[in-house]
């Protein structure tokens, strides 16, 4: 694998500048969570690494313990010299400014405005590398590209006033038709950039990379399936959940 970024011109965004409250005081910082004998993020560099999708690895962090305690995870994982470059952001109020800022610390870094740029939650550790490859080599293929799966429950949709527990109307929406997406979400670094310049510079409410390449550029962006599991660790049963899941590979692999 070469850490050449002339040749791996694509870059890793990894998010993990957000407060992580939804954990409820469990664990310090839920990307350092213990996760089948590692830390949370240390999977989610190794799926990157054996992926050889990225060349180069932006760390969006929250502050300079989170970017200290990630470095040492590097370091535990001999991963630096698999990468061409890994650079260092601080985070933002909103994930949109911490995207806006990863994105800028990319182009800093020197990754070209044509290049692959994968955004991707640090605390999705369960990304597996021949997802990473698919949605890279869809980004090249299609212009756009985001790591999917298909609506399994009914979605009913209801008026803004509506409370829990006071009755009003419904409307279905076609389960055949919706997919929840998941990260990474992909684009050439120009394009995405210029979309989070303009999100936040004139407030626009984006719920994630998709959605701010839409409203800013009106982009087309191609679902990739993803079959396997690929939750976000957001509350204390996700980190059972996942060391099940990963318990549950191991044995029939
Ligand atoms: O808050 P949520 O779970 O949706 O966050 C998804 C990802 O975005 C997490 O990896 C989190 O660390 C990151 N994030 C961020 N900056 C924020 C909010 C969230 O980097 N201000």
């Amino acid at each position: 694998m070469s850490s050449d970024c002339t040749k791996r011109p694509a870059c890793a965004v990894l998010l993990a500048g957000g407060s992580g409250t939804r954990m409820r005081g469990t664990v310090d910082d839920k990307i350092f969570a213990p996760l089948a004998g590692e830390a949370v993020v240390a999977h989610v560099i190794r799926s990157f690494r054996e992926s050889g999708v990225a060349g180069t690895l932006v760390f969006v962090c929250r502050d300079a313990a989170q970017e200290d305690a990630v470095r040492a995870e590097l370091c535990k994982l001999e991963a630096r010299e698999a990468f061409a470059k890994i650079v260092f952001c601080r985070g933002g109020k909103e994930r949109r400014d911490s995207v806006l800022n990863g994105l800028r610390a990319a182009q800093a870094a020197g990754v070209a405005e044509d290049a692959v740029v994968l955004i991707h939650d640090a605390a999705r550790p369960l990304v597996s590398p021949t997802a990473l490859r698919e949605v890279y080599e869809t980004t090249l293929r299609e212009g756009a590209a985001v790591l999917a799966h298909r609506c399994v429950n009914t979605v009913k949709r209801v008026p803004a006033e509506t409370r829990p527990g006071t009755a009003s109307e419904t409307e279905d929406l076609d389960r055949g038709r919706l997919w929840e997406t998941e990260t990474p979400q992909a684009f050439p670094l120009g394009k995405i950039l210029f979309a989070y310049e303009r999100v936040c510079a004139e407030n626009l409410t984006v719920t994630d990379d998709v959605s701010a390449f839409a409203v800013a550029l009106d982009g087309r962006v191609a679902l990739v399936e993803n079959l396997s599991p690929n939750l976000k660790i957001t509350a204390p049963a996700d980190l059972v959940l996942a060391e099940a899941i990963l318990n549950l590979s191991a044995r029939t692999a």
